[in-house]
């Protein structure tokens, strides 16, 4: 259990959602953490409605993050094989080749297509 961190618990906020609002809690909206033997408390002001609640997670032993959890990221499942992957020099050709054709037109490269 000492692997747990004020870090993983701070990261798990966000999946708590408001008992006032149901909004989502943010990293922000933490106000203190603290712990007690096997709880760890959390107090948190909700940015949307500014309801003041109290979050407590009792963490058991041997459930501490997996070092592939540790690294935040918003890539969903389906995703991270793809932005994950060491760039090889397949990439960096078909870059160049992309480059090679490209106007400098980026507000059309932004833009949503047509539908
Ligand atoms: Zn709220």
């Amino acid at each position: 259990m000492e692997n747990i961190s004020e870090e993983f618990i701070r990261s798990m906020v966000p999946r708590v959602k408001c008992a006032g609002c149901g909004e989502p809690y943010h990293q922000e909206d933490i106000t203190a953490v603290s712990r007690h033997d096997d709880t760890w408390l959390v107090n948190v002001t909700c940015g949307a409605c500014r309801v003041r609640s109290l979050i407590a997670a009792a963490v058991k032993p041997g459930e501490g993050p997996r070092p592939s959890s540790r690294v935040p990221t918003d890539l969903t499942p389906e995703e991270r094989p793809r932005f994950t992957k060491p760039v090889d020099s397949g990439d960096v050709l078909a870059m160049h080749y992309y480059l090679d054709g490209f106007d400098g037109d980026f507000k059309t490269l932004f833009s949503p297509p047509p539908s």
